[in-house]
């Protein structure tokens, strides 16, 4: 399936689900229902440079599955993107949606561009373009698909995307929701760029907090004090180190796209993302090592490891030296297949891809929602709740007699804002997807591998779903 001929994500994706698929109950067909890219638009269009030139952009956008509306998944913007990967992840988010009780179909787009190559009016064109393609195809809106950001992509294209889909759909009262991630003057949701960060987060503290886990793998239960190395520092990678030091953890190698480096007692990820932007390289980071290559983190002894950039970059090769207790998938496909069988017969837990990093789907769930119901969560309720808290504490304090100090009546009275109500709903998504996973694993000692029983947690709700549909007896 790859354009190269090597390495198919894409196969890994189907060869991961036909391993779980054999712990289900589920009809052949169906499975393979399940299974297929229901649909791929593969695009090319031209563009006109700023120094006159004109470039052909190749560009896809794939709608893996329709159990549910609408599709769902990020656009991203890279060299490595082609029809094989953007099936692959596609895919992903359909599994991803299923685990996190998010009801859409899996979807994601892609276009082969390096984004740095490119001026910012450039990127509008052809951002602004790539959605004028989709609209024409009826593969965006509300109720149809629903982009994301993605790798090389962020809240400034989300905006250029809703702005020429509004354009064009002056009466769609719901036009807002037809991308999510956007910045909030343009609908956007608090909380939903670190989203993804944070879910990686709180799955991976779900995990620490698992007594058992942790003492096959002789650690202790809890975050303090556990010891993390990050690959790739942008907006997953950097959000889930700064919440991962910000718990107590501590932060002993980054790797980068120019390099690596460690640092034992701990590396504070804003003043490393400061130097970077002064000198262009993390190298040479005060009191840090640096290390041989940019792959050379993922090698270091550590508790935690949490690839966040692209796929592939653990394989056959050096999976052997990973000394990670732990790896966590925030990345899609960091791992391929053979890395994944030596890790486990290395005894490390790999939590998987699919249900970690499905923090940004979910907080753009309740983006979407916020979209069609036109309202910011928190308006109708905050300053009810915070009269009512404000009665209760007065009434407490008449019948004891004592008085709750300051800060404290501060907190307990205020009513939640957005940010907050998005973040606890969140907490609770992550560690309800990771008590189901891990429950799934126990009830079947033949299921191998977390990742596995990720996969059988998915297909189990995509069937069912079909099931109920009555399409499939
Ligand atoms: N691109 C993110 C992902 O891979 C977010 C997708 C979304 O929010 O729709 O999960």
């Amino acid at each position: 399936m790859s354009e190269n001929n090597e390495y198919s994500f894409y196969a890994a994706v189907v060869k991961s689900f036909k391993k779980a698929a054999e712990f289900t109950k589920w009809d052949k067909g169906l499975l393979e229902q399940i299974s297929a890219c229901n649909a791929v638009y593969r695009m090319r269009f031209p563009v006109k440079k700023e120094d006159g030139s004109i470039e052909v952009i190749e560009a896809y956008r794939v709608q893996h599955s329709h159990h549910k509306t609408p599709c769902k998944g990020g656009i991203r913007f890279s060299m490595a993107v082609n029809q094989d990967e953007v099936m692959a992840l596609a895919a992903l988010m359909t599994y991803k949606c299923a685990i996190v009780n998010v009801p859409f179909g899996g979807g994601k787009g892609g276009i082969k561009i390096d984004p740095k190559k490119y001026t910012p009016y450039e990127l509008e064109k052809i951002t602004r373009r790539y959605t004028s393609e989709l609209i024409k195809k009826n593969f965006i809106g509300p109720a149809v698909d629903v982009p994301a950001p993605d790798y090389g992509t962020g809240e400034r294209e989300m905006a250029w995307i809703v702005d020429t889909y509004a354009a064009m759909h002056t009466h769609d009262i719901d036009a807002a929701g037809c991308v999510t991630g956007k910045p909030v003057s343009q609908g956007g949701v608090r909380g939903r760029k670190e989203a993804t960060g944070l879910g990686v987060f709180y799955g991976l503290k779900e995990v620490l907090s698992m007594e058992e886990e942790m003492s096959k793998r002789g650690l202790t239960p809890g975050v303090a004090g556990k010891r993390i190395v990050i690959q790739g520092l942008g907006n997953v990678g950097y959000h889930s180190a700064k919440f991962f030091r910000d718990a107590g953890a501590v932060i002993v190698g980054v790797a980068e796209y120019e390099g690596s480096i460690s640092k034992p007692d701990g590396i504070h990820v804003d003043e490393l993302l400061e130097f970077r932007k002064r000198t262009g390289s993390i190298l040479n980071f005060p009191s840090a090592v640096n290390l041989e290559n940019n792959k050379a983190a993922l090698e270091l002894d550590c508790d935690v490891l949490i690839p966040a950039a692209l796929e592939n970059v653990i394989d056959g090769e050096n999976a052997p030296r990973i000394k990670a207790k732990i790896v966590g998938e925030a990345a899609n496909g960091p791992l391929t297949p053979e890395a994944d069988e030596i890790l486990l017969q290395k005894g490390v837990l790999v939590v998987p891809d699919m249900y970690l990093n499905a923090g940004g789907v979910t907080v753009s769930y309740f983006e979407w929602l916020k979209n069609l119901s036109h309202v910011r969560y928190g308006r109708m309720e905050k300053r009810f709740n915070e009269n009512m808290n404000a009665r209760i504490l007065q009434e407490i304090e008449d019948l004891t007699g004592k008085k709750v100090n300051e800060s404290s009546k501060t907190f307990i009275n205020h009513g939640a804002d957005e940010v907050e109500l998005v973040y606890s709903g969140l907490e609770e998504t992550m560690i309800t997807a990771t008590r189901e996973i891990m429950a799934e694993w126990k009830a079947n000692d033949h299921i191998p591998d977390m990742r596995t029983a990720a996969y059988v947690v998915a297909i189990n709700k995509v069937a069912t779903t079909y099931a109920e549909l009555g399409i499939f007896p």
